[in-house]
């Protein structure tokens, strides 16, 4: 066997609470276990560890759900799992994934695949969202809490959804002075969540632990507003501000203009289904659960044989979700290699845990006035420099499918294959947000790698 390929019973990409909680508990039943992940050290986006030697901004305190995350991390760091830190996964088929390390192009031959691979920020473009300086709320959070880094002095965190709030606190911990966080939903509409909340104990204690980090730092939420555009000089340096209505539309005379350097703006988040479209799992769009989700049974299988699927990638749900999930699912892959039957309780915890979360997450669907932000001139694929205006010009020219306006002015085709502008491309070239979306497009590498790794791959 070359030394490029290595097996294992079982092979999870993502090593996250989804991919951690299954890890640790396969390994706990004799399982030959590979982990494959991105990142330098386990963790995944909710409990990213920064890297060895960097220590955290002093004075930093965590939420309650971090003590989840720690325990997670302890006993998968405990376990009997190879963890592959800095793998791309970037080709699969059933019982087999391709991925680049250290530049070198290797194969994972492995008897079942749990895909574990998260989510990603959902883009809604808007005037000068592509100034330096603006980022994505995620992308902050990455800056802060995974590498340790200061993004500026005085920041703007606007979009919609459970992500504002660990946005803020990471900037404050940082240093980062926080001069308005804007949820475009309204405070009524958010009421929705509440049952979610108030009916499980986590979630209430997580939210109240935010609301009282913000009120210490003097942080107003403010329900109901969003940033119309950014402005600057080769770098962000105001935005302008305004309330928006029910849908999401700005209420004319409501602007504010404000000076800061950073803008965090996170409109939730979209399953990363991408591998699994590649492995030929079946998908269906659910709006509050973020869009395109992989369809997943009562045990986590995906309608592919040995493949199983947990956490954001069946719908965004949060860590208490995917850690309930990863855990389930490590059951079911068990018993499907000979081991005892999946005991309920695991079942009903994840069912429970799922509800919980899809209770909470109606109350953040996108508005459809945001996709009204941005005007002709707005770059909606940065990749290849699409405006707002060619983009409506190539649907109408060509239809309204995504692959029709991808041919049609190339939004999509650039290095982040559709990543960044393809959730929010069908809506805004046909100016019609209920739009029914396309399941994306997937073509090997579903990850940027080097061509030298897709010609020496292995097997
Ligand atoms: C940028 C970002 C920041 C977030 N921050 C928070 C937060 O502070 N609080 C909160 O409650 N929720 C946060 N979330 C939501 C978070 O995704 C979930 O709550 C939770 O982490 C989901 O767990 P998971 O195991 O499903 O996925 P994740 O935790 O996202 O783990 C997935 C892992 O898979 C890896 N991966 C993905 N694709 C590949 C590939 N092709 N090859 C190799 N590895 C791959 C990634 O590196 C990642 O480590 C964040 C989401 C994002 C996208």
């Amino acid at each position: 066997m070359s030394e490029r390929v290595r097996q294992a019973q079982v092979g999870i990409v993502g090593g996250g609470p989804a991919g951690m909680a299954a890890a640790s508990a396969l390994a706990a039943r004799g399982r030959s276990v590979v982990v494959l992940d991105e990142g330098q050290r386990a963790g995944g986006q909710i409990f990213r560890q920064l890297p060895p030697g960097v220590a955290p901004p002093a004075g930093v305190s965590e939420p309650p759900s971090h003590d989840h995350g720690h325990e997670l991390i302890d006993a998968f760091e405990g376990a009997q799992v190879e963890l592959v830190s800095g793998a791309t996964v970037w080709d699969s088929k059933p019982g087999r994934l391709w991925f680049e390390h250290a530049g070198e192009s290797h194969l994972l031959e492995c008897e079942r695949i749990l895909l574990a691979p998260g989510a990603m920020d959902r883009c809604i473009p808007f005037p000068g969202w592509t100034l330096p300086g603006v980022t994505t709320a995620g992308a902050l959070q990455v800056m802060v809490r995974g590498f340790g880094v200061k993004p500026g002095r005085r920041a703007l965190v606007v979009g919609s959804g459970p992500l504002l709030l660990p946005t803020v606190t990471a900037l404050l911990a940082a240093g980062v002075e926080v001069v308005a966080a804007l949820e475009a939903s309204s405070r009524w509409n958010a009421l929705r969540a509440l049952p979610g909340v108030i009916g499980n104990g986590a979630r209430l204690r997580e939210a109240m632990w935010y609301m009282k980090q913000l009120v210490r730092a003097g942080v107003k939420l403010r329900w109901g507003w969003t940033v119309l555009r950014c402005e600057g000089d080769r770098h962000v340096e105001r935005a302008v501000i305004a309330k928006v209505d029910g849908q999401g539309r700005p209420r004319l005379g409501t602007e504010r203009t404000i000076e800061v350097d950073v803008v965090g703006a996170g409109f939730g988040l979209v399953p990363a289904i991408e591998l699994g479209l590649l492995l030929g799992c079946d998908s269906r769009h659910l709006a509050a659960r973020g869009g395109h989700c992989l369809v997943v049974d009562e045990q986590q299988r995906t309608t592919i044989d040995g493949v199983f699927a947990a956490g954001e990638i069946g719908g965004i749900g949060g860590a208490e979700v995917a850690s309930a999930e990863g855990a389930l699912a490590a059951a079911a892959i068990d018993h499907s290699l000979g081991g005892p039957a999946v005991s309920e309780p695991l079942v009903k915890q994840a069912r429970a845990e799922r509800r919980a979360s899809d209770a909470m997450l109606r109350a953040f669907a996108p508005l459809p006035g945001l996709y009204q932000l941005a005007n002709d001139d707005t770059i909606v694929c940065r990749c290849e420099d699409v405006p707002l205006s060619e983009a409506r010009a190539a649907a109408e020219l060509h239809g309204r499918s995504s692959r029709a306006i991808k041919v049609g002015c190339r939004a999509g085709m650039g290095p982040c294959q559709a990543r960044i502008c393809g959730p929010s491309l069908q809506q805004l070239a046909t100016a019609d947000p209920a739009c029914e979306m396309d399941v994306p497009v997937v073509r090997v590498p579903v990850k940027p790698v080097r061509a030298s790794t897709i010609v020496n791959a292995p097997g």
